[in-house]
């Protein structure tokens, strides 16, 4: 048993939640309750909360071996000292007071003798409702504890208490005193302060009946913590009254700016303001649940319906926990018109190049997926005035190649390592510091291939070991160099040339193979010369960019999905308008063609430096390849859905030469080996490679291990299956097809999402 008898003076929600919590759990033998009234201790016991309980508080604490404090903060010195003559010398006392400071002040002077075992603390969940019969045995689940120990409480105290609050289900956290009041009041008191003054102000207007009659939800979310119980928060206003003022002369000075933003009509200043608190708060709930921003944004809808901003972060559920299964029955064909979101690669290149830009620039087809996001988000966490993604439109507020601010915390990429990377380069040549973290799998990259070259310039960078978090610093001159990469890098050429704009005279770099080109293309699109001379490419620094129109090209990465399954289909017919061929990633033609594909390139044309074509696909009888060395860089991405192509065709299909497959968001050869197989297609797996032989297969279950091309490649393959497909782990196809399942089925294919 964690403790013996357990004293809870104050038997209302925080108290009686706690004795209930303590009881569905056995944690104590004993629990009595120090009540105001009789009342209370008879409904305590009739709930089945307490054991016993007295009004004499020295009467209910006597014997105990745990305290716990629940009282209104006002009170707690009364209670305290009433309390105290019953005490022994062994207990351990805590609290759940919503201040710090005034509970433990009162603390030092009541319970001298004790004060090496008070352990002060705060549960941050509650209810609107009081009392005793509001106890609650969940509300500590899943919700913050935080423990506020002084320099005279013993350590082997706060750990029990921190084990008892995390036996009923709560994460515990440890903060100075001062700083907990301060950032309450910051947090929970000012918001509180706002909803009553709020409902007060309109409910002493003439016409309150009418506005309150017809008032929308926003009125009711933003109020809603205005049913709080008066008594308590008149409490916390003044014990905490300090910070309390504090926090509502900063929010004064912010509504004044606000209200000057109105009176004047500055729609730059209107939308800086309410983009960068829009950023913000996807930011820390992000940051706080350590998630994704898609993630953060359901978090986000989620606290606007229901419950409180508490319960969503103290919600750890990430995107990439949640359980996405898809569904695919055999058969099914693919027709019509159908148009894939936008490259991500254009995507990221768009916010960074339209931010650094003068002028304001229009993005068409954005990906809204969640590493463009990332990028997104980070821009405008330096101050940029984006507005969207909406429908896949986006608009730049340019804020010229010196305009950018200093962030106000650390840049959160999320699971974006294009971002990560490019952003380096970008931002080794600013004036302020910054530092760039992103999620679990992203801090487990290297960074140091784009940090090393950065340094050469003159940069001041530091990683964590090689990965992330990377810390720059910012400040530093940077001089053009020349870099003869050693390892083909579109990301390691883009953050050098990105560096290059900010660096004095020229950078250049030379890749030993062709990587994709677009940072090259778009510098040009946007108006900032880049001279290219075989395999180098070279900027010189000091331009600058010009805002533009941009109508992102579908990404072929996404399209090559369709182009596999239009061709391996039966009677089926595609059109992929406005598709990007950009010669760096058109290696899934090449290679679907020679394998017999019927596939024609129309229209074709040029989009904001990138080459673009509408894509006619046709059911093909498709026929095995060794596919050549100097297409496998040029397909990279592809491969786990040419497999899939592979497996229709008529004989084997050999690749060698694509090691790197192994070291992507999964290893790939594996993995989709181990899936043909479960279909019932023979392969053989190599070190660099693997081959496939064609002919009919079965379904049956398999693994994509969070990938989101292999979810989609193994989806693709249940046009030709005999058998059922289910494939577990796709919650990742959000990171670059988010619509992938809606417009398969749409175009004709038998597949159901599932997900909890
Ligand atoms: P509550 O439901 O109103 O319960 C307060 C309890 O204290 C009641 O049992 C009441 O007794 C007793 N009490 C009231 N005035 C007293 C006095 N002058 N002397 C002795 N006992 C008195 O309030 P609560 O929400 O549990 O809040 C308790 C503490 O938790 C407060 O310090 C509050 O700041 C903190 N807290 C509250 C929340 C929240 O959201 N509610 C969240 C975190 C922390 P009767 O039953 O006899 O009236």
């Amino acid at each position: 048993m964690m403790f013996n008898r357990v004293a809870i003076i104050g038997l209302g929600l925080i108290g009686g939640s706690l004795a209930a919590a303590m009881r569905a759990r056995g944690l104590a033998t004993t629990i009595v309750a120090g009540a105001r009234s009789e009342r209370t201790i008879e409904r305590g016991q009739l709930l089945g909360l307490i054991d016993e309980g007295s009004t004499d508080f020295a009467e209910a604490v006597r014997g105990a071996d745990l305290v716990f404090l629940a009282v209104p903060v006002s009170s707690m010195a009364d209670a305290m000292e009433k309390m105290a003559p019953g005490l022994t010398n062994t207990v351990i006392i805590t609290d759940g007071g919503s201040v710090k400071g005034k509970v433990i002040e009162a603390a030092q002077q009541a319970l001298a003798p004790h004060i090496s075992r008070f352990v002060p603390g705060h549960p941050i969940a509650g209810k609107e409702k009081s009392g005793v019969d509001a106890a609650d045995a969940t509300l500590y689940e899943n919700h913050r504890i935080i423990l506020t120990p002084i320099a005279a409480t013993d350590p082997q105290a706060t750990e029990k208490i921190r084990a008892l609050w995390q036996a009923v289900g709560a994460e515990v956290l440890t903060m100075e005193p001062q700083e907990h009041d301060r950032i309450l009041a910051e947090t929970s008191h000012l918001p509180h302060l706002l909803a009553f003054s709020l409902v007060n102000t309109l409910a002493r207007q003439d016409d309150s009946l009418d506005i309150f009659r017809y008032a929308a939800g926003g009125f009711r979310d933003f109020t809603r913590i205005a049913s709080s119980d008066p008594l308590m928060w008149h409490d916390i206003f003044k014990e905490n009254r300090d910070s309390v003022l504090r926090s509502v002369d900063l929010f004064q000075q912010g509504l004044n700016e606000f209200r000057k933003a109105v009176e004047q009509g500055d729609s730059d200043a209107l939308l800086t303001i309410m983009t960068q608190a829009n950023s913000a708060r996807a930011h820390f709930l992000a940051l706080s649940a350590r998630t994704s921003y898609t993630a953060a944004q359901q978090l986000n809808d989620h606290s606007n319906t229901k419950a409180s901003d508490k319960t969503a972060m103290s919600n750890t559920a990430s995107g990439h926990d949640r359980r996405v299964e898809f569904h695919l029955q055999p058969g099914g064909s693919l027709n019509g018109t159908l148009r894939v979101p936008g490259d991500k690669s254009i995507s990221h290149r768009s916010i960074m190049l339209g931010a650094l830009a003068e002028g304001t620039t229009e993005v068409e087809g954005f990906l809204e997926g969640e590493d463009a996001l990332a990028t997104l988000h980070a821009f405008r966490d330096m101050g940029v005035v984006i507005e969207g993604p909406s429908g896949g439109r986006v608009r730049i507020h340019g804020v010229g190649l010196h305009g950018l601010k200093a962030p106000s915390s650390t840049l959160y990429m999320g699971n974006s390592g294009t971002t990560m990377r490019l952003l380096m380069g970008l931002l080794a040549g600013q004036r302020f510091a910054s530092e760039l973290t992103g999620d679990a799998s992203l801090t487990r990259r290297p960074m140091e291939r784009v940090a090393k070259p950065l340094r050469s310039m003159g940069a001041n960078i530091s990683t964590n070991n090689g990965t992330p978090p990377v810390q720059i610093h910012g400040g530093s001159p940077l001089k053009g160099m020349h870099y003869d990469m050693p390892v083909a890098s579109a990301q390691v050429k883009s953050a050098i040339l990105l560096a290059g704009l900010y660096a004095e005279g020229e950078t250049s770099v030379t890749e030993p193979a062709p990587t994709r080109d677009h940072t090259e293309r778009m510098l040009a699109g946007f108006g900032y010369e880049v001279i290219r001379d075989g395999a180098t490419s070279k900027v010189r620094g000091g331009g600058k960019l010009s805002a533009c129109q941009l109508e992102v090209p579908a990404d072929i990465s996404s399209a090559a999905f369709f182009l596999v399954g239009a061709s391996i289909a039966k009677n089926a017919e595609l059109l992929l308008p406005h598709v990007g061929i950009n010669p760096t990633r058109t290696g899934i033609i090449d290679i679907l063609k020679l394998m017999g594909a019927d596939i024609t390139l129309e229209n074709q044309r040029d989009a904001g430096g990138e080459p673009v074509a509408d894509i006619r696909v046709k059911s093909a009888k498709l026929k095995g390849i060794t596919i050549p060395a100097e297409l496998v860089p040029l397909a990279i991405d592809e491969f786990p859905v040419l497999f899939i192509a592979a497996a229709c065709a008529e004989g084997d299909t050999i690749l060698h030469g694509a090691e790197e497959l192994r070291v992507k968001e999964s290893d790939r050869i594996q993995v989709m080996a181990d899936g043909l197989t479960t279909l019932g297609v023979e392969c053989e797996v190599y070190d660099d490679g693997i081959r496939v032989r064609g002919g009919q297969y079965g379904g049956g279950e398999v693994q994509a291990h969070s990938d989101h091309r292999i979810a989609m490649s193994f989806a693709i393959a249940s046009l030709r299956a005999n058998a059922p497909i289910l494939i577990h782990d796709c919650a990742n196809v959000t990171t670059s097809f988010p619509s992938f399942a809606e417009l398969a089925s749409a175009a004709g294919m038998n597949i159901r999402v599932e997900q909890d």
